[in-house]
């Protein structure tokens, strides 16, 4: 049977033999593989189904896979290139975690999305509504920071503004006996030197501070004193999206991982799985290296809509696989708990 994942691979070799309006339907059908709820394999097999509702799947490229699965392609379907190395799909991730429920049902909240206050389509309110309807009992708003213009990053004044609606969210739930939090949270831009670009004080009402980097991610050097410097910085809980890879598009930075996660563990600070399917970052193989260090885990969708929060299987899954004790994630920590580690690793 021909898995997503092997689909995803051959969609992306089929883009590089392609140009123009294929080329590019075949890179997004690729990158869209990763996300599909269901093996196509099995979609395939009912009848009243057709390829066509699955994302980015238009009729030319429902041929090309009807053709592959009719004639599966006998050559080596491992990742050609290391932009598409270790990733799993949404399809595995939801089969694995299916197999320990309880890593589901226990699971606290998401701790990565965004709004409408920077580049997310919904409200807070509508995002924790549909939070709440996955049994979280919190999420932490990770709206971006004013240095990343181009995802419209908030300023000191626009996240205090976000603070008060949160407050007022946060007393509806409380007012309904409805268990549910909203954290205030940020996903704070950080330069490559590691610094923050909030003033300090705005930071204070925050529940959880994560820190990442979005500039010169395709620096070849070795970026270890960056990453030392991220998670030293005084108003850092979490570093988002560690390596900075996506999907097919960018490898990401490389660093003496140990290193930075021993400096982690050391600080009681938290590394993230972001469990959006094009970044799966960190992936298993350093995911193996920071459960050896026994720092923490933080799990995110980094979700912008709604349906996008479901990822989480993909963190949940990746985190089962490389046995991370649930001890060690911070979305297994109640509220209150995940609170006070908050304040008690920022200054
Ligand atoms: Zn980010």
């Amino acid at each position: 049977m021909l898995r997503n994942i092997e689909i995803a691979e051959l969609l992306a070799r089929a883009s590089d033999e392609h140009e123009g309006n294929k080329q590019k339907a075949a890179r997004r059908a690729s990158r869209h593989a990763l996300a599909w709820p269901t093996e196509v394999a099995d979609l395939v097999s009912d009848e009243d189904r057709s390829l066509t509702e699955l994302s980015a799947v238009g009729p030319w490229v429902a041929r090309l896979i009807h053709g592959w699965l009719d004639a599966p392609p006998t050559d080596d379907l491992e990742p050609q290139s290391d932009l598409r190395r270790d990733f799993q799909t949404f399809a595995q991730a939801k089969e694995r975690v299916a197999g320990s429920p309880e890593w589901r049902t226990d699971l606290q909240g998401d701790l990565q999305m965004h709004s409408v206050y920077s580049d997310g389509s919904l409200t807070i309110q509508e995002m924790a509504m549909h939070a709440l309807d996955l049994g979280y009992s919190y999420v932490a708003m990770t709206d971006h920071s004013k240095g990343l213009h181009i995802a419209g990053g908030m300023n000191e004044e626009r996240l205090a503004e976000q603070g008060a609606e949160i407050d007022g969210l946060n007393a509806y739930f409380e007012s309904e006996a409805i268990d549910f939090r909203v954290l205030k949270s940020l996903e704070m831009n950080l330069s490559p030197a590691g610094a923050g670009d909030m003033e300090p004080g705005s930071l204070e009402p925050l529940d959880l501070v994560l820190g990442s980097f979005h500039s010169q991610l395709r620096k070849k050097e070795d970026q270890t004193d960056r990453y030392l410097a991220g998670i030293r910085n005084p108003d850092v809980n979490v570093l988002g999206h560690p390596r900075g890879r996506q999907w097919n598009f960018r490898l990401g930075l490389v660093a003496e991982w140990p290193k930075v996660f021993e400096a982690a563990a050391e600080l009681d600070k938290a590394v993230e799985i972001d469990a959006h399917p094009n970044r799966q970052d960190l992936n298993r193989d350093l995911l193996e290296l920071a459960r050896d260090a026994g720092v923490r885990i933080s799990i995110g969708t980094d979700a912008h809509y709604n349906h996008e929060l479901t990822y989480v299987d993909i963190g949940l899954s990746a985190a089962l696989s490389v046995g991370i004790p649930r001890q060690r994630i911070l979305n297994y920590m109640s509220a209150d708990e995940l609170v006070e580690w908050g304040r008690a690793t920022r200054r």
